[in-house]
C-alpha cells in the first residue's frame, strides 16, 4: 500500500487476477484454496456467481465488510447479501428459520433467490445496514460454491462494481471498476443469469414479500406454491423502505436512456434529430442504422437478460451521447429487467 487515489483516500493495492476453469470438478476446489484463505482472512476477492460477480468479504469480519463498502464507495445504510452453501450453512448467520425458508430453498436453492431472515447476534450491523434481518443466497455457480467451501465461512458480497453503475458480469468489467481497489478477482468467464437475485422477505408462515424482482420471477415463486405479496405501501417506495439498497439510480451507464418503438413495417422509429447514439434492440436493428454501437440481444427474456449489462457496459465506453432503447414487452416475465432499465434512467 504506497498510493491512495485522490477521491477518498482509498489505499491502492494490487489486484490478482486468476482465472479458473468452471467445469473444472475436483480441480477447481484446489484452485479455489488460496483465494478462499484470503477470505478467510479478511481480504476483498472478487468472484462470478450466476446472476453477477460479486465482491466477497468474510462475512463475520466487520473491518473486512467495512472495506468492501470503502471499494465499492457504497454507503453503509445500503445491507449485503451473505452467501452460504446451504441453509443449513445460514445457521451461522440467521436467528431462525421459518418452514416457509425450508421450502423455498428446496426449490430454488442453489439459485438467484436471497431470504431476507431474522439475523443472529454473530453478524456485525455492518453487513445488515443495522436492521434485525439479514439477506442469505446460496449461488448456483461452480465457482462461487466451492469459493465459499474454501473460506469455510460465510461471505457478504455485494456486485463487484462501483456504487450506481452498471453490475459486471465479466472479470474484466470487474477490473474496469476496482483494479488496485480490491486484493483479487476470480475470473471464471461469463455470468449467465445476468442480472441480481430476486430478494424476498420471509416472515414466518406469512406471504412472502418481494422486495426486488430479480433471477426468480413471481410467476415461478407462485408456480411452486407460494403466495407472493407486495411490500406495504406504494410498490417502489414500500420495497424501497424495507430494503435500503433499492435506491431509484442504479445499474446506470451513465448516458441518457430513450425508448423507441417499432412501426408497423416492423422497423424502429428513432426521433429525427438523431444525435450520435448507441442502440439497444431485440431481434434485428431494422430502421436503426447509423448507430455508433449497436447491441442486437435475443428476444427472449433469459438470452435478454444474459446480455443486457455487457451491453451497458460497452455504452459507458463508448463516445455516443445517448442510447435509444427497444421499448420491452408488457409481460410479467419482463418485469425485472425492466425494472433495471428504469433505474438505468429509462423514462426518466
Ligand atoms: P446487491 O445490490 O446485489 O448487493 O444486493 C443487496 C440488496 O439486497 C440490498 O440493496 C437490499 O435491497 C437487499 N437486501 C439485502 N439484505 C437485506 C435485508 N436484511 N433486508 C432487506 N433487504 C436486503
Ligand atoms: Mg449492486
Amino acid at each position: 500500500m504506497t498510493s491512495v487515489d485522490g477521491d477518498n483516500q482509498h489505499p491502492l493495492r494490487e489486484t490478482a487476477r486468476l482465472a479458473v476453469d468452471a467445469a473444472g470438478g475436483a480441480g477447481l476446489r484446489d484452485a479455489l484454496h488460496e483465494p478462499g484463505a484470503w477470505l478467510r482472512a479478511g481480504k476483498l476477492v472478487a468472484f462470478p456467481t450466476e446472476t453477477v460477480y460479486g465482491l466477497g468479504a468474510n462475512a463475520l469480519d466487520e473491518e473486512a465488510v467495512r472495506a468492501v463498502f470503502a471499494a465499492k464507495r457504497r454507503p453503509s445504510f445500503n445491507p449485503l447479501i451473505v452467501h452460504v452453501d446451504s441453509l443449513a450453512r445460514a445457521g451461522d448467520v440467521v436467528r431462525a428459520i421459518p418452514e416457509t425458508a425450508y421450502r423455498l430453498a428446496a426449490a430454488f436453492w442453489p439459485g438467484p433467490l436471497t431470504m431476507v431472515l431474522p439475523r443472529s447476534a454473530a453478524v456485525p450491523d455492518v453487513v445488515t445496514g443495522g436492521l434485525d434481518t439479514v439477506g442469505v443466497r446460496a449461488p448456483s455457480h461452480p465457482v462461487a460454491r466451492a469459493l465459499i467451501s474454501a473460506a469455510g465461512v460465510p461471505i457478504a458480497a455485494p456486485s463487484a462494481n462501483l456504487f450506481t453503475q452498471v453490475s459486471p458480469t465479466t472479470a474484466q468489467h470487474v477490473l474496469d471498476h476496482l483494479d488496485g481497489r480490491i486484493d483479487a478477482v476470480v475470473d471464471g468467464g461469463a455470468t449467465d443469469v445476468g442480472i441480481e437475485s430476486t430478494v424476498v422477505a420471509v416472515e414466518g408462515d406469512g406471504p412472502l414479500v418481494l422486495l426486488r424482482d430479480g433471477g426468480i420471477s413471481r410467476e415461478e415463486l407462485q408456480q411452486h406454491g407460494f403466495e407472493v405479496a407486495a411490500p406495504a405501501g406504494d410498490e417502489d417506495a414500500g420495497a424501497a423502505r424495507r430494503s435500503p439498497g433499492r435506491i431509484a439510480r442504479h445499474y446506470a451507464p451513465g448516458l441518457p436512456l430513450i425508448e423507441v418503438a417499432r412501426g408497423r413495417d416492423g422497423a424502429l422509429k428513432l426521433p429525427a434529430a438523431a444525435q450520435s447514439f448507441a442502440l439497444l434492440a431485440r431481434g434485428d436493428a431494422r430502421g436503426a442504422e447509423g448507430a455508433s454501437t449497436t447491441e442486437v440481444l435475443p428476444t427472449d427474456v433469459a438470452g435478454f437478460t444474459s446480455g443486457l449489462y455487457a451491453a451497458m457496459h460497452r455504452f459507458a465506453a463508448s463516445d455516443c451521447e445517448v442510447v435509444y432503447v427497444e421499448a420491452l414487452p408488457e409481460r410479467p416475465e419482463w418485469r425485472a429487467v425492466a425494472d433495471r432499465l428504469r433505474r438505468a434512467g429509462l423514462g426518466r
